[in-house]
C-alpha cells in the first residue's frame, strides 16, 4: 500500500519543479513552493469510502499528505475537530445553516498544530536536526512542542507583545526562545540571519512547503463532515493566509480525484482594520499586497503586515468569487462575548473576527439566508485571557449571594 502519493514540489510562479527527497525552501525565483501529488493514481487506487473507517486525526488523509513513511509521523492526535451547527447565532444573523469548524480543540489550542504536525513530520523525514521560525505566538508554540516530540531543536523568535501563554509553551518545550521589540516581520529578519549563519531549516510561514499541507486538512475535513459536499461560503481569519491557501488547494485536489463535485465555496479572507493588507489589495483588484505600516490588533494571529503568499490568497479569492473584509477590534471582542453567551463556546479573537464578517456579509445580502456557511474558529479563547477581563463581586466567607 502506498502511504503518500506525493510527487514533487512546484513553483506557482515560474513552474520550476523540485523533488521531495531533499530539503527545499523557496523557489530560486523567491516564490513559496507547492506540494503536488499523483492525483490520477489516487483516483484509481483509493476508495473514498475507506476513509470513514480510519483513525480520527488528520493522518486519515495520508495519501494526500507529503510524509512517505508512517514511522516519521509525529502526532499528538490533531485533526477531526467538530463542525458545529450554531442555530442561535445563526438566528441572529438570519442564517439557518451557519456552522463553526472549531479548531480550539486541537493540541496546543490552535489550528497551527495541523501545520506543525505535518511540517515537523516531514522535517524529521528529511533528517532535519534544527529548525528556526518567527511567530506571532501560536505557530511557535505548536512547532516547539511538535519539534520536542520529534527530537528536533527549535529556535523561535516572537514579538514581545505576543500572547504570553505561547511564550510559556515554547519555553516549556525546551526550545530556544527569543523575544523582539517589534513585529513578526522584524522577528523574520532575525530568523533569516540565523538560518544563513547556522544552516538551520527555515520553518517560517511558506518558506518550507509542508505546513500548507497540514492546514489543508481543514478543507478536507469540512468536505468529509458535510458528507463529501462543499458549503457555499467559507470564512477564514487571515494572517499569513496559509489556512486559506490550504483549504483552496485541498478542495481543488478533492475535485480532481473525483471525491467532490460542483463549484468551490466562495472563500472570504477576514482581517482586522488595524492590519488589512489583503483586504486593501482585494479592493484594488491587485495581485499582491503592500506592507501595512504600524499594524495593530488584539487578534494577534492575524497581525501580519505582509504575507509571502499574498498572491496565492488573492488568487483563491478571485478564483472562487470570494471576498475580503476587515473588522474592528471592538466589534470582534463584542462578538466573542456574544458567541459564548449564545452558543457556549469561548473562541479566539481571530475566530470572532470571522464571525463579525459573517454577520456583515449576511446583512449586506452577499450571503443569502439559505446558504450553507462555515466559519473557521482558528483557536481556543482560553489562550487569550487578556481579551476577557472580568470583575465579579467578591464575597466574604459566609456571605449570602445578594438578590438581583
Ligand atoms: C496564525 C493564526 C491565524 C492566521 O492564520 P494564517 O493561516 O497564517 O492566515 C488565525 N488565527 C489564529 C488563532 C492563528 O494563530
Ligand atoms: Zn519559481
Amino acid at each position: 500500500m502506498t502511504y503518500s502519493y506525493v510527487s514533487h514540489l512546484e513553483c506557482p510562479i515560474c513552474e520550476k519543479t523540485y523533488d521531495t527527497e531533499e530539503r527545499h525552501q523557496l523557489c530560486t525565483c523567491g516564490s513559496p513552493l507547492l506540494v503536488r501529488y499523483h492525483l490520477d493514481r489516487i483516483k484509481a487506487e483509493v476508495e473514498r469510502l475507506s476513509i470513514g473507517e480510519r483513525s480520527r486525526d488528520l493522518w486519515r488523509y495520508h495519501e494526500l499528505l507529503p510524509v512517505r513513511s508512517p514511522e516519521h509521523v509525529v502526532s499528538l492526535g490533531e485533526g477531526m475537530t467538530p463542525l458545529l451547527h450554531l442555530p442561535r447565532l445563526g438566528g441572529e444573523y438570519g442564517l439557518a445553516r451557519l456552522y463553526m469548524k472549531d479548531e480550539g480543540l486541537v493540541p496546543t489550542g490552535s489550528f497551527k498544530a495541523r501545520g506543525a504536525a505535518v511540517g515537523v513530520s516531514k522535517a524529521k523525514e528529511l533528517g532535519v536536526k534544527g529548525l528556526a521560525m518567527p511567530t506571532n505566538g501560536n505557530a511557535g508554540a505548536a512547532w516547539a512542542l511538535y519539534a520536542a516530540r520529534a527530537g528536533i531543536e527549535a529556535t523561535i523568535v516572537m514579538p514581545q507583545d505576543a500572547p504570553s501563554i505561547t511564550r510559556s509553551e515554547v519555553a516549556l518545550a525546551g526550545a530556544n526562545l527569543y523575544l523582539v521589540d517589534g513585529l513578526i516581520s522584524d522577528a523574520g529578519k532575525i530568523v533569516a540571519q540565523a538560518v544563513a549563519d547556522r544552516g538551520l531549516y527555515d520553518a517560517s510561514t511558506l518558506k518550507e512547503p509542508y505546513r500548507i499541507e497540514g492546514k489543508k486538512t481543514m478543507g478536507i475535513e469540512i468536505a468529509e463532515q458535510l458528507g463529501w459536499t462543499m458549503p457555499d461560503v467559507i470564512l477564514y481569519p487571515t494572517g499569513g493566509g496559509v489556512g486559506l491557501i490550504g483549504i483552496h488547494k485541498a478542495l481543488l485536489e478533492l475535485r480532481e480525484i473525483g471525491w467532490l463535485q460542483g463549484p468551490l465555496p466562495r472563500l472570504v479572507a477576514v482581517q482586522a482594520e488595524g492590519c488589512a493588507p489583503i483586504v486593501k489589495a482585494w479592493q484594488e483588484k491587485k495581485e499582491r499586497s503592500e506592507f501595512w505600516h504600524d499594524s495593530t490588533t488584539v487578534a494577534f494571529g492575524i497581525n501580519v503586515p505582509k504575507a509571502l503568499g499574498d498572491f496565492l490568497v488573492l488568487r483563491a479569492l478571485y478564483d472562487t468569487d470570494g471576498a475580503a473584509i476587515a473588522v474592528s477590534d471592538e466589534e470582534l471582542l463584542q462578538e466573542q462575548k456574544r458567541i459564548a453567551r449564545l452558543e457556549g463556546t469561548f473562541i479566539c479573537p481571530e475566530g470572532a473576527a470571522a464571525f463579525v464578517a459573517a454577520r456583515k456579509l449576511a446583512q449586506s445580502g452577499w450571503i443569502k439566508p439559505d446558504e450553507k456557511m462555515v466559519v473557521l474558529n482558528t483557536g481556543a479563547g482560553i489562550k487569550y485571557p487578556e481579551t476577557a477581563v472580568v470583575s465579579p463581586p467578591l464575597l466574604n466567607i459566609g456571605d449570602r449571594i445578594p438578590a438581583k
